[in-house]
């Protein structure tokens, strides 16, 4: 299962919200988590 990059929860695909980074579709639990990423991908792609 895809795990969000910000928060860490595990997600069901389907049912996540997508944003294409580096060429790598990442999935997030909400939109609130996508723009959180979108602001400083840098903090957070470790976690990809
Ligand atoms: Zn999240």
């Amino acid at each position: 299962m895809p795990v969000d990059p910000v928060c860490g929860i595990e997600l069901a695909e389907e049912l996540a919200v997508t944003h294409e980074y580096e060429g790598k579709k990442l999935f997030f639990c909400c939109n609130g988590c996508r723009k959180i990423f979108i602001r400083k991908p840098k903090k957070w792609k470790k976690n990809i």
